[in-house]
């Protein structure tokens, strides 16, 4: 029997009851603007942003409208602008460099390892070329983050984290987010939380803070803002920093709350759907899977596998196999990007040089969802139907 998965791995779970009655509580008084507050209230964007340092563990959080804008207010925030360089992660997310082109730099791409890491040898070789590093914790693989550290900080890098896919996640016990000067989180639908769009800063930073603040468009009223650096902080900055809207509303801010809340236990789930597809995938025949060292606390809400110096036909050959079967596979070595899917050769506006090395890698990136609308049982069957179809075609291929 060919057994056919039925699921949709775009589908997300409802909001929490408690986020759609603190959206309603939102609508029905209409103070929808961060700063729109009656007498001593405290704006919903606010109270996230203290919860969410409080989670983190941070000093400062700033609630903003995007995971990029994140990603843009910290480079601005690190005095990154037009002509500047800054290093960044050849296996990311078009935001990542398209961060970058938005404050007028250019990215200098870090190759990729085959556990899906930033190449911390090919790093240490481009080092001196930039001032800061805008490091992806791509798909939620985290490199070693002690030895990364140690390297910037000898040569003075500034390290700012893109955590859109490890909110929740650590490293040595160190929360993601928490070993930059920022940490950069998107609460868009496909990410830990869910407000459609919109994102959060986190920083120890007092300074940097307070330029983030005044860049997301607080006009004066930065002392409504809890997880803020004190007022003295802005007595300067205030009259330097241009603003350059992008604040989060109160709406979006109620509906995240609750599901900062659940955090924990969304992540316990994402790592339980992973836990079935590594264990049905262990041992596939021309199969390379990442491995993950102990130190490693990922959150696993996306799973990937290698087919590494595979024919590309037969890479399409199994993307197929699996899609007449209802396993949507992404796959980043096509040749032209589709959906989510592109390559820092992708990205014509930045030059780029030739990584044959981390090329080879990404040829043979095979990507997908693991929404938490699926059950065990579902990536249980998701993980045969994909080792049959790769055993099928790895078979085929050795017969020729
Ligand atoms: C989604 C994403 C972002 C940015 O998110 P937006 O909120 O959509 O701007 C950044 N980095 C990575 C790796 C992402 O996947």
């Amino acid at each position: 029997m060919t057994e056919i998965f039925n699921g949709v791995f775009t589908q997300q779970e409802p909001i929490p009851q408690a986020g759609i009655d603190a959206a309603m509580a939102v609508l029905t008084h209409g103070r929808l603007h961060r700063y729109n507050t009656s007498g001593d209230e405290i704006a919903e964007a606010a109270l996230l942003e203290e919860e969410f340092a409080d989670l983190t563990g941070a000093k400062y959080c700033l609630a903003v409208a995007s995971g990029g804008y994140a990603m843009t207010t910290a480079l601005r925030a690190c005095g990154i602008g037009h002509g500047d360089t800054v290093l960044t992660n050849a296996f990311t997310l078009a935001p990542v460099p398209g961060a970058i082109a938005a404050v007028g730099a250019s990215p200098i791409f870090v190759g990729v390892t085959e556990d899906l890491v930033i190449d911390l040898d090919d790093l240490a070789a481009k080092i001196d070329q930039a001032s800061v590093l805008l490091l992806s914790h791509m798909r939620g693989h985290i490199c070693d983050m002690d030895a990364l550290m140690a390297l910037c900080d000898a040569a003075n890098v500034t390290v700012i984290e893109d955590c859109a896919h490890t909110m929740g996640a650590h490293w040595n016990g160190i929360p993601s987010g928490r070993w930059g000067k920022f940490g950069c989180y998107s609460t868009q639908t496909y990410k830990h939380v869910n407000s459609g769009e919109g994102g959060l800063l986190i920083s120890d930073d007092a300074e940097g803070m307070a330029r983030a603040i005044m860049l997301s468009g607080s006009y004066m009223l930065f002392e409504r803002h809890r997880a803020a650096p004190p007022p003295e902080t802005f007595a300067q900055i205030k009259y330097e920093t241009p603003n350059i809207s992008g604040r989060m509303d109160n709406l979006r801010a109620a509906i995240l709350r609750p599901q900062l809340a659940d955090l924990k236990t969304q992540c316990d789930r994402w790592n339980a759907l992973y836990a079935v597809m590594d264990a049905g995938l262990a041992d596939t025949p021309g199969m390379t899977l990442t491995t993950r060292p102990a130190a490693e606390g990922f959150v696993a809400s996306s799973f990937q596998f290698l087919l590494l110096d595979w024919d590309p036909a037969a890479v399409q050959e199994v993307i197929a196999g699996c899609l007449a079967r209802g396993v949507e596979l992404k796959w980043f070595g096509g040749a032209e990007p589709t959906g989510f899917t592109s390559r820092y050769d992708s990205w014509r506006y930045a030059a780029s040089e030739p990584m044959p090395q981390s090329d080879r890698i990404l040829a043979g990136v095979i990507d997908m969802r693991l929404p938490l609308t699926f059950s065990t049982d579902d990536c249980a069957q998701i993980a045969r139907i994909i080792r049959a179809e790769v055993s099928r075609v790895f078979q085929a291929q050795a017969a020729q």
